[in-house]
């Protein structure tokens, strides 16, 4: 299960099970780049108190894809990181 990248401006009803609405809470996102797989750990997210499922705001998404872009020129193959918004 991964978390899904996507606008989310408020709480809202869980698009996969419909039987609850997202907190806001932190989120493993795991990213794959080319030959870099990325994980970032406690990233702002809502998430489902019912399915778990996780979303993730698009900006923090962006901040999260430039990181593993920077991360990726340096050939590292593996990174895990905890999410930070600087
Ligand atoms: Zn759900």
């Amino acid at each position: 299960m991964g978390a899904r990248l996507q606008a989310t401006e408020e709480d809202m009803m869980c698009v996969v099970c419909r039987q609850a609405e997202t907190e806001m809470g932190q989120a493993t996102v795991v990213l794959e780049r080319g030959g870099l797989t990325m994980v970032v750990k406690q990233v702002p997210a809502r998430v489902c108190p019912n399915c778990g499922e996780e979303y993730v705001d698009e900006a923090v998404a962006r901040l999260v894809l430039r990181r593993a872009e920077e991360v990726a020129r340096y050939g590292t193959l593996v990174e895990i990181t905890q999410y930070t918004a600087a």
